[in-house]
């Protein structure tokens, strides 16, 4: 075997025996690194803790003096958890997050050092924001930002600093990060839901968005995965021939989890109970060596931060474990990607999910109409919602048949499609009594039952009904779940509004009863929103022909699924929403663009590299060797050379032919890259890095897998997919 993947394999680390038993439980453990209500309570004045839950509660504002006596009180508590430091945690946008760390410590006049954290580092930080991706918003000679701080999720404490979840913006106002449009959109999703959610109880005061998201994974060993440039620099495998042994025994879905993975997990769940991530559920994926963690659903900004910290705990815990943990939607090709379903729905501060039917008919009408609503605003903004989830990554897995396609459609199974069918055929206008008691009895009366035993489900949906929320299955295991929840709070909000209007005005111009004016705007939106809903199979050819039928939108790639967000629907919509100004979302337009083109431009300098200086050379090692060997044959034997040199002559042969085709097609590949990179404008760049460059990729890998297949075991250099991919 080849020297260096030889080593790598030598440093797997040691099986031992599991050592920390958990002797603390769960429950007690929970949120003990987090600022969070009891903390609050006990280090904060009355005063001072009451205007912090309002500010979270209503968005209102905190007065200075107070967030004086809250920067003390937290500074107070962190100490005593031994933090030195603290930082504005925040999300540019390059999908991550970014902190920056000042010390508690602070010079008096006199020379003496003290221990100083006021409201004003606590409430506004001003890090240099020059070199986070503004799309234009920031001028070079107005490179200032500041971060401010998100009252709505609590500090927390990770590692020896204190994190203080904030937004970026940019010195005029606008957005430079993914939280400041979420809140947006929450507020505007609350505003929008409190007022239909009091047609049926006047009691609620306040919706809130939850968000259950289910993280996908790979776990690999990290000195296997230190072989491969690729891994490190792009984040999955741009060649390698398929082990032969991938998924298709099914034997590693919700199988024995692999020991070395099992003591990853339960480190990695001490951490987040600590942080407050509420994990609950770990299993294996389909594909071998990968894994999903899921916890218990939050309110929808907490949930977003939740899975950013997440993330990062995971690549700290791996490292202790000699684990480098893959977030890449397609890491390895031939096998299943990963993706982050978020399970979506909207709860009342009377404690009612909004998206749960009850057990009035009442209650039940309620649900039918943000059940309806919802699927009228995925209806009229699919093609928008797609390109939330767009990222050069994503683009391998949607609609290769493992995930959802970029088609938008909605499942909701046979039994609702029947309550919909009978509600699209109720009265226009007034309803008379016979037709209400039957609409009462046998259709919404009948919700919950029929949701009882409503189990079939289909796994190929991008966007499913699943009884008590909607289950978005598109999004990308590396993407900020803040893009989606952004899209879809703010579609939902614009629908219920209008919902509202529409309801408002059946009941004071045709003055019908409320119960009347909502049975006919829902009635409506079921005609209206018909092509959307799907129950067949997502991964077929056929739907792809009747979506196109049906003119659903079916963008296979970035480029093409980000034009919508400039269109003048899109503009108007996040403009009259209060969610993004025309600047904000151009400039995330060009930021999603140049992010695009940038990826696909490091894989194309990854892949040179590869071929020329891992693959190449090793052929050419091993050719030689079998020269050798034949001209070795010659001497010895003579002319019986050519017969028993047979196979050797053969394999020279086909390497070299796969050699040449290499080396073309990867010398093509470089020359399209360089066209591309001349190209001035965001949109015409990526189009062309999408479909001048990328294309070879495939094509140069399919020459290296045949070349892998036939060198050597000694000679290759690169870890090949059987050693990533199965640990034990
Ligand atoms: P799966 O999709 O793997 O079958 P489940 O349907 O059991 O999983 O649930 C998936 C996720 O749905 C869980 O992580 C849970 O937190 C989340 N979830 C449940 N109820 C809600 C809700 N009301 N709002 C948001 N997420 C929810
Ligand atoms: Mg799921």
């Amino acid at each position: 075997m080849n020297q260096q993947r030889h080593q790598a394999l030598a440093s797997y680390p040691a099986q031992s025996e599991e050592k920390s038993q958990e002797a603390v439980l769960r429950s007690e453990r929970f949120g003990q690194s987090v600022f969070n209500e009891d903390r609050m309570r006990r280090y904060l004045t009355g005063e001072a803790f009451n205007s912090v839950k309002e500010a979270s509660y209503s968005g209102s504002k905190i007065d200075r003096k107070i967030a004086d006596q809250v920067a003390e009180g937290m500074k107070a508590w962190a100490m005593t958890m031994g933090a030195t430091h603290y930082t504005h945690w925040f999300q540019p946008l390059t999908g991550s997050t970014a902190e920056k760390h000042d010390a508690f410590f602070d010079l008096l006049p006199d020379g003496r050092g003290i221990e100083k954290f006021g409201g004003s580092q606590l409430v506004q930080q001003e890090p240099d924001a020059s070199s986070f991706p503004s799309g234009g918003i920031r001028n070079t000679f107005e490179a200032r930002g500041y971060t401010a701080w998100d009252p709505t999720s609590p500090a927390f404490i990770y590692g020896k600093t204190l994190c203080i979840p904030t937004v970026f913006v940019s010195y005029t106002g606008e957005a430079l990060d993914n939280k400041a449009p979420l809140l947006r959109a929450l507020n505007a999703v609350d505003v929008a839901a409190t007022a239909v959610a009091r047609y049926f109880d006047k009691n609620v005061n306040k919706v809130i968005a939850t968000l259950g998201w289910e993280q996908e994974y790979f776990l690999v060993d990290n000195a296997l995965a230190r072989t491969r440039p690729d891994l490190i620099l792009a984040g999955r495998t741009l060649l390698g021939q398929a082990a032969a042994k991938g998924q298709q025994l099914d034997d590693h879905y919700f199988g024995v989890i692999p020991q070395r993975a099992f003591q990853f997990m339960r480190d990695l769940e001490q951490e987040c109970m600590l942080l407050g991530i509420p994990v609950k559920t770990r299993h294996n994926e389909v594909a071998p060596n990968q894994f999903e963690l899921a916890p218990v659903f939050e309110e929808a900004n907490l949930a977003v931060d939740h899975n950013l910290l997440l993330m990062d705990v995971m690549d700290k815990v791996g490292g202790r474990h000699g684990l480098m943990v893959l977030f890449h939607e397609k890491p390895f090709s031939g096998i299943n990607g990963s993706g982050k379903h978020n399970n979506w729905s909207l709860s009342t501060d009377t404690g009612t999910n909004l998206l749960s039917p009850g057990s009035t008919p009442m209650k039940n009408l309620q649900f039918l109409t943000f059940f309806i609503t919802t699927i009228m605003a995925v209806n009229r903004y699919e093609e928008l919602l797609r390109s939330s989830i767009a990222s050069a990554s994503n683009d391998h897995r949607l609609g290769a048949n493992e995930a959802p396609p970029a088609i938008f459609s909605i499942f909701i199974g046979t039994q609702l499609t029947g309550v919909l069918d009978e509600l699209e055929g109720v009265s226009k206008g007034r309803l008379s009594p016979e037709e209400k008691t039957e609409l009462k009895l046998n259709v919404v009366g009948k919700i919950p039952e029929i949701l009882m035993d409503n189990t079939d489900r289909n796994r190929t949906s991008p966007f499913a009904f699943t009884g008590n929320k909607f289950e978005m299955r598109g999004v990308g295991s590396k993407t900020n779940c803040a893009k989606p929840m952004t899209v879809l709070n703010t579609i939902m909000a614009r629908q219920l509004e209008e919902f509202k209007a529409e309801v408002d005005s059946l009941i004071e111009k045709k003055k019908l009863r409320k119960d009347e004016a909502i049975f006919n705007v829902l009635r409506e939106y079921i005609k209206a929103s018909k092509r959307i809903r799907f129950d067949g199979d997502g991964y077929s050819g056929e739907w792809k022909k009747e979506a196109a039928k049906r003119k659903l939108s079916n963008n296979i790639n970035t480029p093409q699924a980000l034009k919508v967000l400039t269109t003048p629907d899109t503009l108007e919509l996040f403009g009259s929403m209060g969610v993004m100004t025309e600047t904000e979302i151009r400039a995330r337009h060009e930021v999603e663009l140049e992010t695009y083109s940038l990826n696909v431009q490091i894989e194309g300098r990854v892949m040179g590299e590869l071929v020329y200086n891992y693959v190449i050379p090793a052929v050419v090692d091993y050719q030689n060797q079998l020269l050798q060997n034949v001209s070795g044959l010659k001497e010895v034997f003579g002319a019986a050379h050519k017969k028993m040199g047979a196979a050797q002559l053969d394999i020279i042969q086909s390497l070299s032919t796969h050699l040449q085709e290499l080396q073309t097609k990867t010398d093509a590949m470089i020359e399209a890259r360089k066209q591309a990179n001349t190209i001035t404008g965001a949109p015409e760049k990526a189009r062309a890095y999408c479909e001048t460059v990328l294309p070879f990729f495939e094509e140069i890998r399919y020459h290296s897998d045949r070349l892998e297949r036939l060198v050597g075991d000694a000679h290759w250099p690169l870890a090949k997919y059987r050693e990533l991919l199965f640990l034990k």
